[in-house]
């Protein structure tokens, strides 16, 4: 069993039996609660973010997730703010007691990101650049890295130990989907994956419920099963109006279903 896994070592429980746990603005991550991010794929406008924010924040929400250097599949779609998205991103989280989270594309961003933003993402295309871990590994910042699509479980893992390696132990995982034959649903959400990471890694994990199924009206039922199987919490793209998303609006579900899964995932969450 787990015969996969040999190249491992910090990311594993018998390198460290105590579960990691983050803690961010006063709340804690990893340490059994379930931590729920909400938000846009990508920043707009501060205007925006902020009605955005106060809604994800209503609707029980700790975090608020924005994109702002957004890898987007074709140079024509919108590639987001940047750094100035990273200053509205620090100043709307402030404002509403949230944890401030955006992914960061590039060794060149990290100065800004740690500067502005509580927790500093690793998107799925950016699981296998190394040079990005190891420098993301010499902060302090929280990381929170993504499942690459075409990433086994043991290269996830291997992602994590190079940030680790660095010295850099807060490393919360998020398992968002991967590519496989089945093409009704954006990616397949691997929930195997958390299960068996909860059994052999002591770091965090969350689901992305959004971008495995690229479909809204599933993102509920994703989101209880993800709970249901362990996941340390969900990172799920919000809109107050989904249909005003820039990017990924297929997927952006409205804050008051947002709402609804948090109270659903609490309830179930205290079952298990
Ligand atoms: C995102 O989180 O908006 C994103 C681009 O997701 P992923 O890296 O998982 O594709
Ligand atoms: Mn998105």
């Amino acid at each position: 069993m787990h015969t996969n896994f040999k190249e491992i070592r910090l990311a594993l429980k018998s390198e460290k039996k105590q579960n990691t746990i983050i803690n961010i603005k006063g709340h804690n991550i990893g340490d059994g609660s379930l931590t729920i991010i909400g938000g846009p794929c990508a920043i707009k406008t501060k205007n925006e973010l902020k009605t955005i924010a106060k809604e994800v924040k209503e609707a029980g929400c700790i975090g608020l997730r924005g994109g702002s250097f957004k890898p987007r599949t074709s140079p024509y779609s919108y590639q987001g703010l940047e750094t100035e998205g990273f200053r509205i991103m620090h100043e709307v989280a402030n404002e509403f007691g949230l944890i401030g989270i955006s992914e960061v594309t590039d060794t060149k961003q990290i100065d800004d990101a740690v500067k502005y933003l509580d927790v500093l993402q690793v998107g799925a295309r950016n699981m296998h650049n190394y040079e990005l871990l190891k420098a993301l590994g010499r902060t302090d910042k929280p990381i929170l890295l993504k499942r690459g699509f075409s990433s086994t479980i043991n290269e996830f893992l291997n992602s994590a130990e190079y940030i680790l390696n660095e010295g850099n132990e807060k490393v919360i995982l998020c398992e968002r989907g991967i590519r496989t034959f089945e093409d009704a649903t954006r990616n397949t959400l691997d929930l195997s994956s958390v299960a068996i990471i909860k059994e052999i890694s002591h770091l965090p994990i969350i689901v992305d419920p959004s971008h495995a199924s690229g479909i809204r009206s599933i993102v509920p039922k994703l989101s209880y099963a993800s709970v249901a199987v362990g996941a340390d919490g969900l990172l799920i793209e919000s809109h107050y109006d989904p249909e005003l998303s820039v990017s990924d609006k297929d997927q952006t579900i409205d804050c008051k279903t947002l709402k609804e899964i948090n109270d659903k995932v609490k309830e179930l969450h205290k079952i298990l």
